[in-house]
């Protein structure tokens, strides 16, 4: 059966699809091979295993339990952030790192050890978990923490879910008062500005990130919008919340309708919506961290191509330099979408052998999917990032090749010693010679 990720490329053909809920037993022993999925969200081919077994983790999705004075969460992995603040917000409880997206799972959130707007405070996801039971394709079961199984508590936190399947997951989740976000957007005209008040803001906010605008040139090059926050003391229920996914596109786009003009006017209008240079206000979280949820299957408007993310990350060192090049390279190749976002992480190291987090600057964005010239591009993009010292993210990655892959992550050697022989992924036989 075709399974795609959220890019929608490359599509992949699995044998099955085997669902694992509770109660747990082994996992199939008569199958090739194994790659769980969990809410499919990540771009690439991280989650598909072509001519292999996926393990869906939807029906893992249950709280397990919740100590109130301490915020420690015990969960299926297969359960998604949304479910998990549903219950928590309530009670004065928030995650501790999130994604742009509250959909996705425990499981992949560990997997990719995935980072936020609060990287330069809180690090990444995997900084949060305590511990988790790992299924291996043998039966065994290994409860792995930073004591116990530690080797494969730190392969797991960032890896790429080859390592097995988890099961349950405890997560420390962060007290606050009440659902809202007091907020700062704050309109910047160069890259230069970017840096300098992103630096500004990283010393007071614990959120922050930038907008972009990838398709302007000339006099308005590197211009966007940093956004800061902070959880406000003003209580409320969580009632506020808008519906996510009430808007829907119903079918694919087709492929035209995406195009340097509509881009550019969208970008010029949301850039010119704010018309004094900052704006403070207090919104619910949810418009805070998860605008895109709010449009279910937003992926369609790249049309039934798909599209590409590319995230990088290069260090602070030479990085406004590496930056700049590269958005000189989207600008003129005129290709990219709306959804460009500018960030700069912290120095706290990442736990996992294969975490992406590391200091630096990460910029992260759409490209519709056209083929060789979208993959020229990449290619182009990949030797600045390379050339500099930087790395890729897998989680959105489509087509990093071997050797980039191993200069991304220098314990990769090591990791492969932890690796489940029955796990793989598209993406693992892509970048690696298995
Ligand atoms: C709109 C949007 C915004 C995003 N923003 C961010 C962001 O700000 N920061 C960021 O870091 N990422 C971001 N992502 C990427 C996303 O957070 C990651 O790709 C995440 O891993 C997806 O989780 P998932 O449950 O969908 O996992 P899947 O995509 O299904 O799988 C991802 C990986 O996790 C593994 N996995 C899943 N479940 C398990 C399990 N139970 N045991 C072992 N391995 C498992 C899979 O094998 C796979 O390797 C974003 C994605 C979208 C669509």
């Amino acid at each position: 059966m075709t399974l795609e990720s959220w890019g929608r490329y490359p599509k992949s053909t699995s044998t099955d699809i085997v669902h694992f809920s509770w109660p747990f037993s082994e996992l199939p022993k008569d199958r090739k091979s194994f790659i769980s999925h969990g809410q499919g969200r990540s771009y690439g081919d991280a989650c598909l295993n072509n001519s292999g077994t996926v393990l869906s983790t939807k029906l893992l999705n249950r709280l397990i339990s919740f100590n109130s004075e301490t915020g420690l969460l015990r969960c299926e992995a297969g359960i998604s952030l949304s479910d998990i603040l549903k219950f928590s917000v309530p009670l004065g409880w928030f995650l501790p790192v999130t994604p742009g997206t509250k959909f996705v799972s425990i499981g992949g959130a560990i997997a990719n050890d995935i980072h936020g707007k609060n990287h330069h405070v809180s690090g990444n996801f995997g900084h949060h978990v305590e511990q988790f039971e790992l299924l291996r394709s043998d039966g065994q079961r290994l409860i792995c923490s930073p004591k116990k199984n530690s080797e494969y508590f730190y392969a797991t936190i960032g890896g790429l879910g080859l390592t097995g399947l988890i099961i349950w997951a405890d997560v420390r989740l962060k007290k606050i008062s009440g659902p809202f976000i007091k907020m700062d957007s704050i309109k910047f005209s160069s890259l230069k500005e970017f840096f300098e008040i992103s630096r500004a803001s990283d010393k007071d906010s614990e959120y922050t990130v930038a907008w972009l605008d990838c398709v302007a040139s000339g006099d308005q090059f590197g211009r966007g919008i940093f956004m800061k926050g902070d959880h406000s003391d003003r209580k409320g229920r969580d009632k506020d919340a808008y519906k996510s996914g009430f808007l829907t596109v119903p079918f694919d786009f087709p492929n035209w309708a995406l195009n340097s003009t509509s881009v550019k006017a969208f970008n010029t209008l949301y850039y010119n919506k704010q018309q004094t240079k900052s704006v403070t206000k207090t919104v619910h979280y949810d418009p805070f961290f998860y605008p895109l949820d709010s449009v279910s299957n937003w992926n369609r408007i790249y049309g039934k191509d798909g599209f590409l993310q590319f995230q990088c990350i290069v260090p602070k060192v030479d990085g406004e330099e590496a930056i700049n090049l590269i958005l000189k390279e989207i600008v003129s190749a005129q290709s990219a979408s709306f959804l460009a976002v500018l960030k700069e992480f912290g120095d706290k190291e990442s736990l996992g052998l294969m975490s992406f987090p590391r200091e630096g600057i990460t910029l992260c964005l759409d490209f519709a999917f056209r083929g060789e010239e979208t993959l020229k591009l990449f290619r182009k993009l990949h030797d600045i990032v390379f050339d500099n010292g930087g790395a890729i993210y897998p989680a959105k990655d489509a087509c990093m090749t071997e050797n980039e892959f191993r200069s991304c992550f220098p314990k990769l050697q090591e990791f492969t010693k932890y690796v489940d022989p029955k796990f793989c992924s598209d993406l693992w036989r892509r970048v690696t010679d298995k």
